[in-house]
């Protein structure tokens, strides 16, 4: 059978680039990087060539680069960190309704620990409105964080402009960055941030590692006490292994980013075109300007059909994407990107997202887009909601 994978905002598979360089790291290269003697400097050279490579990849210097477990660890050090660094300036955060869980629970966290959040709505198209966040900002408040790409319509965030805002108040700027790596170009300097977060699976690198970009003299609060490692910002011996592959990675698209884009812009488009022509009753969900979503991504709603039902007759023929809805105890929940779309709620449970990497093919969308219109229209025909 056909194995098609269009869920590279879930996962991506490591590059065999990557995986060669890593391999050495698990056998003769087995130091602890702190240590002072060989073992250790043969190991602590690479870490830092490492932290060098995803530097560049971002525009950030080599000692703004703290290594941590995942792009959630990343988020959660931005956010906690920096609200005990500076609790005695004030106890607000700006936050937006479609950040990903680690954002959104790290805010809910402190909620309870008495900080007030704003959660920012967005409009029908996923967008922002600059001057309700400007609105926000109060004498109390100490960091705004807004996503660069929202991971389940691909919507692009006017990271510069925010980063103006927050410039002109003196808050801190965090962003979620972890969607746009490999996808977009990334300049922390010019997008004027203070903190963002990276995550290796999402492009290429293996899962458990990431890391938070944190721009020199930021007052941060380390969340992981223990060793020296890191600056003092994130104790713990390093996971070397995942280090080396996210610096690998970081290297290569990079390198590829230009070519990478035009080519999943061109395999995300034939898919949307194709099934905007062969099907009606399907609503996207995201920005109708492709240009403000990331080059890979499609989300879209099909009119009668619960988007489980889809994912599962797609899994039928190969074909791995993802819905907009999770079940939990046995109902369909609407996401909370989807539904703060203000998408009528049976439209936002038959959601599904598309998203392609490099290694897909445009005879990949060819068969996606003859299997998938008819598995619509079965399913439209047997269904209650219309
Ligand atoms: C995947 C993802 C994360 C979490 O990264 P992990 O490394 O899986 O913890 C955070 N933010 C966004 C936008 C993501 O897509």
């Amino acid at each position: 059978m056909n194995q098609i994978y269009l869920d590279h905002n879930a996962t991506t598979p490591v590059s065999p680039a990557v995986l060669a360089q890593m391999l050495p790291f698990f056998s003769q290269h087995f130091g602890n990087p702190s240590s002072v003697h060989w073992a250790g400097r043969a190991v602590s050279g690479a870490l830092e060539t490492a932290r060098e490579r995803v530097a560049a990849l971002i525009n950030a210097s080599p000692n703004e680069i703290v290594f941590t477990s995942c792009g959630s660890e990343a988020d959660n050090l931005a956010i906690k960190g920096t609200a005990l660094a500076h609790q005695d300036r004030g106890r607000h955060i700006i936050t937006t309704v479609v950040e990903h869980p680690a954002v959104l629970e790290s805010c809910r966290f402190l909620e309870r620990q008495g900080w007030r959040v704003s959660y920012l709505p967005v409009d029908s198209e996923g967008a922002l409105n600059l001057d309700l966040l400007e609105e926000s900002i109060t004498a109390q408040t100490v960091l705004i964080s807004v996503m660069w790409a929202n991971n389940e319509t691909g919507n692009l965030f006017p990271i510069a402009k925010i980063g103006e805002i927050a410039r002109r108040h003196n808050i801190c700027f965090h962003s979620d960055m972890v969607q746009a790596v490999g996808r977009t170009a990334l300049d922390v300097k010019a997008a004027g941030l203070d903190l963002a977060a990276i995550s290796g699976h999402k492009f290429g690198a293996p899962k458990g590692v990431g890391a938070l970009y944190v721009r020199a003299e930021t007052r941060l609060e380390a969340l992981i006490h223990g060793g020296h490692q890191e600056r003092h910002r994130r104790g713990g011996t390093s996971n070397v292994a995942g280090i080396i592959g996210l610096g690998a990675a970081s290297e290569i698209v990079s390198r590829d980013l230009d070519q990478s884009i035009d080519q999943l812009k061109r395999l995300r488009d034939r898919l949307e075109d194709g099934l905007f022509s062969a099907l009606t009753g399907i609503h996207l969900n995201g920005s109708v300007d492709r240009r403000q979503r990331l080059p890979n991504t499609l989300n879209l709603s099909f009119a009668g059909v619960a988007g489980e039902s889809l994912l599962l007759n797609l899994d039928l023929k190969g074909i791995a994407v993802s819905s907009g809805s999770a079940c939990s105890s046995g109902t369909l929940e609407p996401s909370h990107v989807i539904a703060a779309l203000g998408v009528d709620p049976t439209l936002a449970q038959s959601s599904l997202r598309f998203s392609f990497g490099l290694e897909n093919t445009e005879a990949e969308v060819d068969y996606v887009l003859e299997q998938l219109p008819p598995i619509v229209q079965r399913l439209r025909k047997m269904s209650p909601l219309i």
